[in-house]
């Protein structure tokens, strides 16, 4: 069996065009456009060039964003009196901190300083706490809310079927299993301590790996027929010297042919992240401004 490939560039289009849409409609009812802020603190390469695609994503579904570039030898005084500012701020409706943060900063007490309300990452403790108890006001973080979508437009109704998630990170592994639970599956969070992992996700419906490691997950990890979800992104050699190349914690094309479907590295996804933060951040506009839920987001 050969997988059908997922394409998440192809979902995260039509959720960006989804966001932008609903962004009109709420400038149409406000008046004014939806806000995101962005906030990185020091000069991390890699959260540079993830900043600016979210920001320039959020210019091509007509939001706004306000960009604060703080040095990296900012105390955590002045960073938690900026997100402050950002919460009392009626123009932005969300709030983003890039992390890592540098290493004198606690980046717990800054994502918890934030209002939950306009948390579009959805990492403060009281957006987990939402997401765990079935609180519809969660908002859920971007990753594993891409990670869901593309199952169910691929799967439809997940319940009862049983999904492992390897990984129980914060921002990946833990909501995922979260969400899928509350889609009905029987899930169970396998980790690094996890006893014959490979036989545990053969057994897998869905098979979600978010661990970090290049192309752990093999073809014989796999259940014939099963879903499978790559959301590593680790950067290797590449053929030639000095050339690198990114790959996901799934070894695509064993797995591949094993899978009934399968996320491809990159382009799986990777851009359903993006998708989603403005999906989040146009969700949160409308609930802090009482209109209905937007459509088809
Ligand atoms: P993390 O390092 O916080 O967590 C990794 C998890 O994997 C841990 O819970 C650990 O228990 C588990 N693990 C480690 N080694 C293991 C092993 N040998 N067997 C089983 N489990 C093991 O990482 P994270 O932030 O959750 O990210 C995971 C991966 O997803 C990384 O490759 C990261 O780059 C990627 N990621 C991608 C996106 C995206 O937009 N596609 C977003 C976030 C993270």
């Amino acid at each position: 069996m050969t997988a059908k490939r997922i394409d998440g560039k192809a979902a995260a289009a039509d959720v960006r065009a989804s966001a932008g849409r609903a962004a009109a409609f709420f400038r149409a009812s406000t008046g004014r456009p939806v806000g995101l802020a962005t906030v990185l603190v020091g000069e991390d390469p890699a959260s540079e060039v993830y900043i600016r695609s979210k920001r320039v994503a959020c210019g091509e579904a007509a939001m706004e964003s306000f960009h604060y570039a703080l040095p990296a030898d900012t105390s955590e005084a002045d960073l938690l009196g900026l997100v402050a500012r950002l919460n009392a701020d009626p123009a932005v409706d969300g709030i983003l901190v890039q992390l890592p943060l540098p290493s004198h900063m606690d980046a717990a007490r800054v994502i918890d300083a934030i209002n939950p309300d306009k948390d579009v990452d959805g990492f403060h403790v009281v957006n987990a706490g939402r997401l765990a108890v079935g609180d519809p006001a969660a908002l859920v973080p971007c990753t594993p809310l891409g990670c869901l979508h593309l199952l169910k437009a691929e799967l439809g109704d997940l319940s009862g079927k049983h999904a492992v998630v390897i990984g129980r990170s914060n921002i990946v592994g833990k909501p995922m299993a979260m969400l899928l639970l509350a889609e009905s599956c029987t899930v169970t969070i396998a980790h690094s301590r996890t006893r014959d992992l490979p036989a545990l996700a053969r057994e897998a419906d869905i098979l979600v790996a978010a661990v970090g490691r290049p192309e752990m997950v093999r073809g014989e990890w796999v259940k014939p027929g099963a879903t499978v979800i790559d959301v590593g992104i680790n950067r290797v050699a590449g053929a030639e010297p000095r050339k690198t190349r990114l790959v996901g914690d799934v070894a695509y094309s064993g797995a591949a042919e094993v899978a009934g479907a399968i996320t491809p590295v990159p382009g799986g996804v990777g851009p359903m992240t993006i998708a989603m933060l403005l999906r989040n951040t146009v969700v949160a506009a409308h609930r802090r401004s009482g209109l209905p839920a937007p459509e088809g987001l």
